[in-house]
């Protein structure tokens, strides 16, 4: 029985070799083998050479060099694509996902009842409140407009089998939100409550931008809603409009009134302007997304690997 730890890593030199040393500590307890996926997804710093380092002294290391950064999700995907273990585990490098979780998640993984063992924070501690406050909505609204259900506090660190991960590569979509495809693809997920860990070395490559686009992303990938919304809108101002317009003419016809008033009429007129623009940038971000899922471009490109049998790009 083979169990696959994926590590994506961007920019990670100081961090990962105290990953390292403690999740090798703790797969070495374990009863099983092992092998971990080392991703370098486009490293500005000495990542990679950490990981050839690490790889040239250990058998069990496997790195594969990507020729840009892709960003995590790519990054999870050329794991999943070339992890050949029964059971597969995603970490971040930060140790923000503790390794010491791993044997308790294999046990519970190993009786069966699950396919699936992912931890949950329950806490937030350690993140700026405002941040925090924005995560606790963007799950409330994504849970609201999307059938696929996004548990507040998820993070990708977990531990699945090999039927799931099969899953998981065959959804090829170009736009990964891994929170949704995780839980769209369904299995059996038991879910560990822990304490949130700040990353030990290194910074966040999560701006507040960056975790805004993510959060719209999400959204646009998991949920129809807004289109329904803009459509429905549109039908609602249209019946509005038309009510205007025979009130207009009526009056006309029966007081013989001049309509006066130019300022009101411009600010309806900018108004309704800016709402079917507003509506138009909705519907485009689903074209842009459809764009690119029709040129059918790689999810990665893998530069360098000590790996054999690696599928390269995909
Ligand atoms: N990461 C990556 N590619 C990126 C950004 C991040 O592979 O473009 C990795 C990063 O090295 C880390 C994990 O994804 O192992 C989580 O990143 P980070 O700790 O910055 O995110 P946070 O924990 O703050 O959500
Ligand atoms: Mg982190």
């Amino acid at each position: 029985m083979l169990l696959s730890l994926i590590v994506p890593c961007y920019d990670e030199e100081e961090a990962l070799p105290l990953f390292y040393k403690e999740c090798t500590a703790v797969a070495e307890g374990m009863d099983c083998e092992y092998e971990l996926l080392l991703v370098n997804d486009g490293s500005r710093d000495g990542t990679l050479s950490v990981m050839k380092d690490l790889a040239e002294k250990d058998s069990h290391v496997v790195y594969l060099s990507l020729s840009r950064n892709f960003g995590k999700e790519a990054a999870m995907y050329a794991g999943f694509c070339n992890a050949r273990g029964d059971y597969v585990a995603v970490m971040d490098a930060d140790m923000q996902d503790p390794p010491s979780l791993l044997p308790g998640m294999l046990e519970k993984l190993r009786t069966g009842e699950y396919d699936c063992v992912a931890a949950r924070r329950v806490s937030r501690a350690g993140e700026p409140p405002v941040r925090s406050w924005f995560a606790r909505r963007f799950y409330k609204l994504i849970n609201h407009f999307s059938d696929t259900e996004v548990v507040d506090g998820a993070r990708d660190f977990r531990l699945m089998k090999r039927e799931m991960v099969d899953a998981i590569v065959s959804m090829s979509e170009y736009n990964r939100f891994s929170k949704g495809l995780f839980s769209w693809v369904g299995f059996r997920t038991f879910w560990i409550p822990y304490e949130n860990v700040e990353r030990v070395a290194g910074k966040t490559k999560w701006s507040f931008w960056g975790l805004t686009k993510y959060a719209l992303d999400g959204i646009i990938n998991f949920s129809q809603a807004p289109l329904s919304f803009v459509s429905v809108f549109g039908f609602i101002m249209t019946v509005f409009a038309f009510l205007m317009l025979a009130f207009v003419v009526i009056r006309k016809l029966i007081f013989g009134d001049p309509v006066a008033g130019w300022a009101s009429t411009m600010s309806v007129i900018i108004f309704v302007g800016g709402l079917q623009l507003f509506c138009l940038g909705i519907i485009g971000q689903y074209l842009a997304k459809t764009y690119l899922e029709a040129k059918h471009r790689p999810h990665f490109i893998i530069a360098e690997t000590n790996g054999d049998g690696v599928t390269k790009i995909k």
